[in-house]
């Protein structure tokens, strides 16, 4: 079931890459180096984080999503929008309004993912209250923090609510809901706007399961401007065709906001937000040193999705939307299916037997090897490294910093000469030759900064 490979996102464009190392510098997981003057992303430790697509200051990393024209190849075309998306939007702009665009644009419905929390949090009670489960039980919900638990974490992976996320749930009762009419599965595209690259990756490569039953992927950027544009230029924005379903709920609208979940949640809660914040926090849970919490709600991006890294919108204005435009919601309490034949609640027995996820694995790239043996005389020889690298972590090497370069020397794909102190030494001692030296620095930095061109 655990998919052999994570699909990334992100890439880097070669021609516009100018090896300035800031992103290799800000990337949590120690996952880029620079070779021949150029950034490289290695995929067994990248994240989808999208924080080295933040700090590029020439835009060369960029997110790769399906061509839009996709949508057509269905007849049925659901555009399954998180309510972070409606966030983006000033106030005057309606709910309404940005539905009819999407219509217009192509999609025969649109979707919010946050109704699958109605069955999810159902499913999340129960989860918590099995027995020998460990604690705390990490949220599901971000798949950069789920694959950062794998490869970096990978004794945290037992504490992983093994349930999917609203994407998924929601996903699923599009695609029942449609196949109960008659529509068969070939015919139903459902495309998902993402505010960030790593649910891209979470749906090409799923974690706990083996297929996304989603369709495509489009960034929200794109779509942001494709609708803003439309109701500028004054486009149809009245009342369009919507699938009769209940309104979201209040919970549903704040639920991939900080606190969304860990606010529903029981027992004692926590919610943090902000790569680092997690990493740290993480830490010391790994460490016993922070202990007797329930449930962890933990997410990549400051302020959650409404920081994503495609969102539009300036985050704190999209979270104050979205608590003006929740207020306005029903409660998940006082949901009835009564009017709306197709609401989820009506398919919460279908979608619960589904909810569930295979046990998620460790990933560890700390781990230098598959053998467990050669492993140990990596790590060994790791070591020894460490006490001859001069632990500065300056980067000249085109590695992060001293140990990722050790770690790369006892994998075959860096020299230890590749250090500046150590070649430096080398010259000194006449066990290299300025050519050598050179030739070395070129197959890091590229021939351009040696020559001094643009
Ligand atoms: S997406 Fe995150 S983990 Fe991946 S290379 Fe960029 S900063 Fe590193
Ligand atoms: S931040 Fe990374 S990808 Fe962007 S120019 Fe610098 S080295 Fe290249």
């Amino acid at each position: 079931m655990e998919n052999k490979f994570f699909h990334h996102a992100l890439k880097v464009r070669d021609d516009q890459c100018i090896g300035c190392t800031h992103c290799m510098t800000v990337c949590p997981t120690e996952a880029i180096r620079v070779r021949n003057g150029k950034a490289v992303i290695i995929d067994d430790r990248c994240v989808d984080c999208g924080m080295c697509l933040r700090s590029c200051p020439v835009k060369a990393i960029h997110i790769e999503h399906d061509d839009f024209s996709r949508i057509f190849d269905f007849k049925q075309r659901i555009a399954l929008v998180p309510s972070v998306l409606i966030g983006q939007f000033p106030e005057e702009i309606s709910v309404t309004q940005i539905y009819s665009v999407l219509m217009e644009l192509g999609f025969t419905a649109v979707y919010e993912v946050e109704h699958g929390v109605e069955i999810l949090q159902h499913a999340m009670r129960r989860f918590m209250a099995q027995q020998g489960q460990s604690k705390p039980v990490i949220s599901s919900f971000c798949p950069a923090v789920v694959r950062l638990i794998q490869v970096r974490f990978p004794a945290l992976t037992e504490n992983i609510m093994l349930l999917k996320p609203p994407l998924d749930i929601a996903a699923h009762h599009i695609k029942k809901l449609y196949t109960d009419q008659g529509i068969e599965g070939h015919e139903i595209g459902i495309f998902y706007i993402t505010p960030c690259a790593a649910k891209i990756a979470a749906i090409k490569s799923p974690v706990g399961e083996e297929r996304s039953p989603i369709s495509g992927v489009i960034n929200m950027d794109f779509i942001f401007n494709k609708i803003f544009r439309s109701i500028k230029q004054g486009g149809k924005n009245e009342a369009c065709l919507l699938p009769e379903i209940n309104p979201l709920t209040k919970e549903g609208v704040m639920w991939s906001l900080t606190h969304g979940e860990a606010s529903q949640a029981q027992g004692r809660c926590l919610a943090i937000d902000e790569i680092h914040n997690v990493m740290d926090f993480l830490e010391k849970i790994e460490n016993d040193e922070i202990t007797d919490i329930d449930f962890l709600e933990l997410r990549a991006c400051d302020e959650s999705c409404a920081g994503g890294v495609l969102a539009a919108a300036n985050r704190f204005l999209t979270v104050e939307r979205m608590k003006k435009r929740a207020k306005n919601q029903p409660s998940i309490h006082d949901q009835t299916a009564e009017n709306h034949p197709q609401a989820i609640s009506n398919y919460e027995q279908y979608l619960l037997q589904n909810i569930s996820i295979e046990e998620v694995n460790p990933r560890s790239m700390l781990k230098l090897d598959e053998d467990m043996s050669e492993a140990m005389r990596k790590m060994n020889q790791r070591n020894k490294l460490m006490n001859v690298l001069p632990k500065v972590d300056c980067g000249a090497c085109g590695a992060p910093g001293c140990q990722a370069l050790a770690e790369d020397i006892v994998q075959g794909k860096a020299g230890i000469e590749q250090c500046f102190f150590i070649r430096n030494r080398q010259l000194t001692a006449g066990q290299l030759d300025m050519a050598g030296s050179t030739a070395i620095i070129q197959k890091i930095w590229g021939n351009k900064k040696l020559k001094n061109t643009d």
